[in-house]
Order: C-alpha cells, then structure tokens, then sequence
C-alpha cells in the first residue's frame, strides 16, 4: 500500500533499532529497557511518549511473567498502539454544517491539505466551499484557486493583502446561503509574529461565532513530519494561541521521522486525524493508528 510504502524509511529507523534490542539482549533487564528507550526517542517517538511506553511495558511484562525479550515484542508493539488511540467523535465535524480552520507554518502543506480535504469531502458528496484566508501571499491564493478547480469546488477569495477575516466573513455568508456542509478555511501561519497571529485568529472567531454561532468548530493544525521534533514545538506555540482540535500530518512519504506521529499524539493529547502521503489529491488518508502502527512494524 501507499502507506506502507511511504513509511519504509520509518520503518526501517525505527523497526531495525529495535530489532537489534530485541535479539541482542538474552533477558529482560535494565540494560535491555534503556536500549530500547534510546532507540524509541532516537526513532523521533518522543522522550516522554517513550517513557510512559517503557513504564506501561514493564508491567505488563511483569503481570504476564516475562522473560526473554522476543516474547515482550507484541506487547510494545500494543503498548504504542494505546499510546496513539483517537477519541471517538475525531470525525463529527465531516456530518455536520461545520467551519475547518487549517493553521500552521508556511510550506508544511497547508494549502495542499486544504484542497485534498477538499477533494476527500467532495467524494463522500460533501458540499464544500474554501476560504482564501491566507492573503499575505498571493502564490497562496493562487494555488487554493488551482486546487478549487482541481477539485470542482466553489471558492471565496479576496485581493492579496485584504483583511483575513473579511474573506472568512463572506465565506460564512456563502456556506450559509449555499447551505455547504463543510466550510474548509486556508490561514496565514505567520508564527514569528505571535501577537499579529492571535489578534487575526481572534477576529476571526469573532466574525464567526457572530454570524453563525451554530456551525461545528474544527481547527486543524497542519504539521510537517519531516521537521521531526520541530513539529511538536510548533503544535505547543500554536495551542497556546488558538484551540487545535487535531493534526494533519503532512510528508509522511519518504521521511524517516514518522515517530513523530507517535510523539505528538501522546506528549500532547491531540489526535493526528489525516496524514499527508504525496502531493496529489488522493493523497490524504484519515489516520488509522493500528494501521499505522501495523505498517511500521510488520
Ligand atoms: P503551505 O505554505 O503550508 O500552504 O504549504 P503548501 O501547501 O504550499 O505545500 C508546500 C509544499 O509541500 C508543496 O510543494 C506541496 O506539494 C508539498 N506537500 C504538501 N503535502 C505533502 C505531502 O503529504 N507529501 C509530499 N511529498 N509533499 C507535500
């Protein structure tokens, strides 16, 4: 499969480290944990991802009496596996009259993320409608008005420059009277300039709980798997500016820090909901942990 294929650098960071754990040790012990922790946070799983996997490992093997580590292998394998469980209603926002915000940094694939969600949506009959609200780059434009067409989808934009907020206040008006089933807004990720962020972001908000308070709220952080540790700094700074919902983790094909997944899942508590695989349309895939984990690992 495409995951599969796309997680092969993962896969072999991660998988053959701990292969060697598993077969250089001959019994469970410190030594053996502290290998396999190292290995863990050097495959991009995080340090306190990593320790609470190791922490819930040793009961288990202790519950269940074991001993050689060969045996204890499907027990991490179900130890990360938890780790990285969505919440049940990860997809509500996909049945609902709903607003989906996609924030993040500028290049991690949020505009190609706003136009394959675009595409996603509109193959489960969706109607969507996308909002420009990026407007300090023209190319972003642009390339959301390529990906409209790309995509047969409606799309509302403004001048290079206009006030973000205006755009997602005729947006909403237009949602409404098409009576759209999911509002996909594309944002400036201007991180740098924190205080201009919170202000542009609040004003958005604004305009949106006055002009349709009832619409479901998503607001997905858009993350780049191939900055590894970068990725879960910058979903700390954003959750301090805005309520992230999720994670829509972008690159996963051909990067080796796919643990990264894991990571961010665990240190935060913010589910990944899609990854990124490619630079078409099909490729986003809504974030299935035991096939995550089963592709890494089998
Ligand atoms: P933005 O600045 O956050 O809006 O980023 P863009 O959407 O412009 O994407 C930046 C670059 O990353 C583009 O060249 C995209 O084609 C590429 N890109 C986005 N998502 C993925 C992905 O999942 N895999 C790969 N390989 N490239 C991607």
């Amino acid at each position: 499969s495409k995951l599969k294929e796309g997680l092969t650098k993962t896969r072999n960071n991660i998988v053959s480290g701990i292969d060697s754990v598993f077969s250089g040790f001959s019994k469970i012990d410190d030594d053996f944990y502290d290998e396999l922790e190292e290995t863990l946070i050097m495959g991009d799983i995080g340090v306190r991802a990593t320790e609470e996997i190791i922490e819930d490992l040793k009961e288990k093997v202790k519950e269940n009496k074991i001993k050689q580590p060969e045996e204890c292998k499907h027990l991490l394998i179900e130890t990360i596996k938890e780790k990285m469980n969505l919440g049940e209603n990860a997809y509500d926002f996909e049945n609902k009259q709903s607003i989906v915000m996609l924030i993040g940094v500028n290049g991690v694939g949020k505009t190609t993320s706003v136009g394959k969600l675009a595409g996603l949506l509109k193959a489960q009959n969706k109607k969507v409608i996308m909002a420009a609200a990026d407007t300090f780059r023209a190319a972003a434009i642009e390339q959301l008005t390529e990906w409209s067409k790309r995509t047969g989808t409606d799309i509302i934009a403004q001048s290079e420059g206009s006030d973000p907020a205006a755009v997602i206040f005729d947006a909403v008006a237009a949602a409404k009277a098409r009576n759209a089933d999911v509002l996909l807004c594309d944002t400036a990720g201007r991180l740098h300039n924190k205080k201009n962020l919170m202000e542009e972001l609040k004003k958005i908000d604004r305009v949106i709980e006055r002009s349709y308070p009832e619409a479901y709220r998503e607001n997905l952080i858009v993350l780049d798997a191939t900055t590894g540790q970068n990725a879960l700094s910058q979903l700390k700074e954003f959750s301090e500016v805005t309520n992230i919902t999720g994670i829509i983790l972008t690159k996963m094909d051909g990067t080796a820090k796919g643990g990264i997944a894991v990571a961010i899942q665990a240190e935060m508590g913010i589910p990944v909901k899609y990854i990124g695989v490619g630079e078409q349309v099909e490729d986003l895939q809504k974030f299935d942990s035991d096939v995550f984990v089963n592709a890494l690992f089998d």
